[in-house]
Formats: structure tokens, sequence, C-alpha cells
């Protein structure tokens, strides 16, 4: 069986760093704050050259909390995809803003400027491009756009953890970045995780404080906050695998410059983005017309595939009330996506068995 993605194999060759490292902390005691927690967000910010870096529950939580800290909140409308995990959408929902879906560019699957510009009206207040599958969005469009227009920008970078724009890395572009470390994540914990960039500092507090019912320091509750902190554990864990994030990213991109040269061959769509955007691809998508059929036969062949995702958020039962128009580019891939096994430990071998099972039964 080759999985969609394998934690066991990563486990395997990291098991004794990281028993060694849970047990140190357990030692200590050190399960809430602390300077294991503070080593792994100084950690974090710096591989990304960001300014500002606060460490969180999970993602969910770093796009909500993020958005609150920069003040989005009751009656503003923030633009994001459809195309996207519910997560981006719910955090908007759970601050009391509006989620205003735009569709997405059909060449790399990221947010259409052009549309956008369609859906901006003066409540709109913030924008969240979602690096789907690893891929930039148009950060320099988007940033310009913002700045003319007077909007806020929360990037979506669950999926997209080391992904460069212009050579810079994403999470640093817009006001405010959430990131996710859950465990099938290009940077995964062993559990939830997650994480939040800021360019102010003033909103890198507030976020802080939020995290940790409203206090930075033991009773000094200033706002009312919630308790969405990072857990040591997971940080200690995500400091062992942030020193392999290089070796991995650069894996991942490999297994896809692979995958694009067959696929090209039989005219199969692959994530195309301009080359001033280098992905990371934490899925690997093709589209088919005959997607159903095609897992089928994969799965028979012992080849696990995904659906990223079945259903447009604005087509799910909680947002509906939210659908403005139709999002045809959204609508068109939705039944012909089909994401491949892509993992740093996936082997040339059975990257060969997905290619020539892909080869013989794919219609693009
Ligand atoms: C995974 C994910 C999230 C949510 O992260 P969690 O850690 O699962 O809460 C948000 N947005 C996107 C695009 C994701 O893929």
């Amino acid at each position: 069986m080759i999985p969609l993605c394998d934690l066991k194999k990563q486990y395997s060759i990291l098991r004794n760093d990281i028993l060694e490292a849970i047990d140190f902390l357990c030692k200590d005691s050190a399960f809430i704050n602390g300077k294991y927690l503070e080593k792994f967000e100084e950690e974090f910010t710096s591989s990304h050259n960001a300014k500002f870096g606060v460490g969180c529950a999970n993602g969910t939580a770093a796009l909500s909390i993020a958005l609150e800290a920069i003040g989005i909140g009751r009656g503003d409308d923030v633009l994001l995809p459809s195309h996207t995990f519910v997560a981006t959408a719910e955090a908007v929902c759970h601050v009391g803003a509006t989620p205003i879906f735009c569709d997405i560019r059909p060449d790399d699957y990221t947010i259409n400027i052009d549309d956008i510009k369609q859906k901006i009206t003066p409540n709109t207040k913030a924008i969240i491009p979602v690096h789907i599958y690893g891929t930039p969005c148009d950060m320099g469009t988007i940033m310009g756009f913002a700045q003319e227009n007077n909007l806020l920008i929360v990037e979506d970078c669950a999926q997209s953890h080391f992904a460069k724009y212009d050579d810079q890395h994403i999470g640093t572009f817009g006001n405010a970045a959430g990131f996710s470390f859950y465990p099938g994540k290009n940077v995964g914990a062993y559990g939830d995780a997650g994480f939040m960039f800021f360019k102010n500092a003033d909103h890198a507090q507030i976020a802080q404080r939020l995290i940790n019912h409203g206090r930075l320091d033991k009773f000094d509750h200033e706002i009312i906050g919630y308790n969405q902190r990072l857990d040591p554990i997971q940080a200690v864990i995500l400091s062992i695998k942030l020193k392999h994030m290089h070796i991995w990213t650069k894996r991942r991109q490999e297994i896809a410059s692979k995958y694009d040269e067959a696929f090209a061959k039989i005219g199969v769509k692959t994530i195309t983005a301009s080359s001033n955007k280098v992905g990371v691809y934490h899925v690997y998508n093709i589209e088919v017309s005959n997607r159903d059929n095609l897992r089928d036969v994969l799965k028979i062949e012992g080849i696990a595939t995904g659906i990223h995702y079945p259903q447009p958020v604005h087509k799910m039962k909680p947002f509906l009330k939210y659908a403005r128009s139709p999002l045809p580019i959204t609508e068109a891939i939705s039944p012909r996506i089909l994401s491949l096994p892509i993992y740093p430990e996936l082997t040339d071998k059975e990257q060969l068995k997905v290619i020539d099972f892909v080869l013989k039964s794919a219609k693009p």
C-alpha cells in the first residue's frame, strides 16, 4: 500500500531524538509556556525571516486569533477563496466577520485577483490569500491592491511552510499569517499545533494575550482571551522536525517535478505556477475527467489518493447563506481534482508505480 502521506516512516527515523526531547521536558516539568516553547517560537520565526512569531494551539486558532489581533470583527467583510479547507472560512465567522467567497486562478488554484476586484465593497476590511497545496498566491498584486484599498491581509499558510514568492518566504507579506502544524502538514506536530506571524509588534502582543487568557504575566488579565497556547511537548517535536525541513521540502519538489514531467506527456493538467512562485507541494494535485474511476483503479493497485476538497466551502451547508454568485472555476474543477501520494519518504520505485498507473488510466 502506498499511502497519501506516511507519518510512520518518518517517526522511525526521528524516534530516538523525539523520545529523548520529550523525556527531557518531562523531567523538567515544563508543560505550559516556558523556554522550550520560546526556543521553537524563535526558530520558526527566524526560519521564515518573519518579524514577530507567536505559537498557538492549531491552525484554525492561528487564523481567528490573527484576525482578531489585527482588529477584524463584527460588521467586516473578509474576502477568501472558496477552494480551501473549511477552517479558513470558520476563522472569519469565529471573529463575527462575514466571509465573501472568491474564485481561483485555473492554472495554480490560488485566489483570483480579478474576482477580488469584483467582490470588494466599502465593508471589505481584509483578504485571506490561501497558499493552497503549498503554491504561493499572487502576493505582489494582492499586496498592491490591498495598499490601494486600505485592506488588511492575513495569509493562510497552513499548507505552505517555506514556500517563496519573489524569493521571499510566504507568511511575511501580510499584516499577519496563520500556520498549521497538524500532523500531516509539511511541518507536522504529534497532535494539534499552530503559529502566527505579525508585522507589527502591537498586533503580536495582542495575539500573545489572546491565546493566554488576556495576559502576558501571571495575573495581568488586560483583555478577554482564550486558552489557545502551543503545547511545549509539540514545540520540542517541531524543533526537531524543523532541522529536516530544507531536505524534506526539496524532496517534495523533486517528486512534484517528476510527476509534472510524466503527466505532461498525456496532457493531464497539474499545478502550473509562474516562475516567481516556489511551491512546497503539501498536495500534488492533478485534474482528470475520470476522477472517480481513476481513484478506484489506483485503490485496487494499492495506491491511496485524496480529494482536496470534495466540496467548495461556499457549497457547504453552514456557508450557503454567504454565497453571493457562482464561482465558475472553483465549481468546474471540483469534480476533476485528485491528490496523489507525496511525502519526503516516498521512494522512487513507489513513485514510478503511481506514475505508471496514472499514465495507463487517467483521461485529461
Ligand atoms: C489545515 C488547514 C487549516 C487548519 O489548521 P488546523 O491546524 O487543522 O486547525 C486552515 N487552513 C488550511 C488551508 C488548512 O489546510
